[in-house]
């Protein structure tokens, strides 16, 4: 009798894990149960990948959905619907909402909540204070919670932990990997007193320098060494510090942003204005080079948007009132592709970064691979496809993105969450059946 599957993935070019291969890949109850399938076999659903890429499921690890806070920007709902019209199964979120995440209560209200209404999977961090270090311990093991998240500088009000003795008291408050943002708050601080309202965009790079950032990640080095905690540098944006932690691979894992791979000052800033500011800031063409060779000589382990939607309104402020930050959860991966077109790095390499990767760095169980066992997650991919990024796509209820006007080459084309096909085509299918990611803890 023949071999039968809830859904059969026919005729795409799979990025396994040991390398690219045709195969036809069966599913079953939500998980990859064969790669490589006979030709006989019967499934509930077909679909057929002729000229497409499997991959597996991608991963945005780094997102800010706004959910509590301002649904007129960004809620989990709209976010997650983005995600999946990008091309993600799954994006991890961060805790700087209204309120923030950060104890048992708030935690346990996202919990449920996410199972309710989000579109794709989704990893939940936790917000480091200084308040709440001792809670770390168990606030990082909760369902679904990715990693705790630490401000060690970014002005970001309560939820900051900038001085060394509360940093050192955090690493020594659980156990799993911390996710970082690096900029010295006290050199943030002291160089704002140089410029003044309605100077020139570009001055957010001048400000924000390179020290800033490299001075935050020697001090986080410091004391990660000190403690033996592991660390994950978010958005790491200097030649200086991709250059520095090579020799903190035992310790310390790297992301950088699509932003940091695409955008250059000045251009950035003479193009875009308000709407080209991001922490920490686009800088010129050196570090630009350094993010691509570091990509290249794998010092880098993730790849991620930093969504972080405002208002256009408040993007058209004069500088430094127009606030930090950008959509990009549903331009990533085209971004990517098109970086892979170019010749920049391999679709392999791209998996690696932006499935694999996230799924190493943050202990994901059961996703990040194509590999019987593993859920049933899958971004299909047309390497081929010609597009133009439109605003009018663009699901986030802000309504714009810096990327606007770009051509791409190579576009998501479905997204398969547990065996399930969620986006095909630019149709958004069913209802939100999202689940909270598991993590090894
Ligand atoms: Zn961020």
């Amino acid at each position: 009798m023949a071999e039968h599957f809830d859904l059969l993935i026919r005729n795409g070019t799979c990025v396994l894990p040991w390398g690219m291969e045709a195969a036809d890949i069966g599913v079953r109850n939500g998980r990859i149960a064969a790669i490589g399938v006979p030709a006989g076999a019967t499934a509930g659903e077909t679909i057929d990948a002729t000229g497409l890429h499997v991959l597996p499921g991608l991963i945005d690890p780094h997102v800010h959905l706004r959910d509590p806070g301002d649904a007129a920007v960004e809620t989990i709902p709209t976010g997650t619907k983005g995600a999946i019209l990008g091309g993600f199964t799954a994006v991890f979120d961060m805790p700087n909402t209204t309120p923030s995440i950060v104890d048992v209560e708030k935690l346990a209200w996202k919990q449920g909540y996410v199972e309710q209404v989000a579109w794709c999977d989704m990893g939940l961090y936790v917000g480091g204070t200084k308040t709440n270090i001792p809670e770390l311990v168990d606030l990082e093991l909760g369902k679904g919670v990715c990693a705790v998240k630490i401000f060690a500088g970014s002005s970001t009000g309560d939820l900051m932990v900038e001085d060394d003795e509360n940093l050192e008291k955090v690493m020594r408050s659980g156990r799993r990997r911390i996710a970082y943002h690096s900029e010295d708050e006290y050199r943030l601080q002291a160089r704002k007193g140089m410029f003044k309202s309605g100077d020139p965009y570009s001055n957010h790079m001048v400000w924000r320098d390179e020290e800033a950032a490299f001075l935050g990640t020697r001090r986080l080095m410091a004391l990660a060494t000190k403690t033996g905690r592991l660390a994950h540098i978010l958005h790491v944006s200097t030649a200086e510090e991709l250059d520095y932690l090579q020799d903190y691979r035992d310790i310390c894992t790297v992301e950088v942003l699509v932003n940091h791979l695409t955008q250059v000052a000045p251009d950035v800033y003479d193009r875009l204005k308000g709407f080209g500011v991001m922490n920490p800031p686009i800088r010129g063409q050196r570090h630009m080079d350094a993010s691509w060779e570091a990509i290249r000589n794998g010092t880098v382990d993730t790849v991620g948007s930093d969504h972080a939607p405002h208002p256009r309104a408040r993007k058209l402020l004069p500088w430094p009132e127009c606030p930090a930050g950008l959509t990009g959860v549903q331009t990533l991966v085209p971004l990517m592709l098109n970086h892979v077109n170019a010749g920049r790095l391999s679709l392999p390499r791209m998996v690696d970064l932006m499935s694999a990767g996230p799924a190493r760095v943050y202990g994901v169980v059961g996703k990040g691979r194509l590999a019987a066992g593993y859920d049933a997650d899958f971004t299909l991919v047309d390497m081929k496809r010609q597009r133009r990024i439109e605003e009018s796509w663009i699901v986030s209820p802000s309504g714009w993105t810096p990327f606007a006007g770009m051509d791409i080459t190579g576009w998501p084309m479905a997204t398969i969450i547990r065996g399930r096909a969620v986006m095909r085509e630019d149709e958004v299918l069913g209802t939100p059946t999202g689940r909270l990611v598991r993590f090894a803890g």
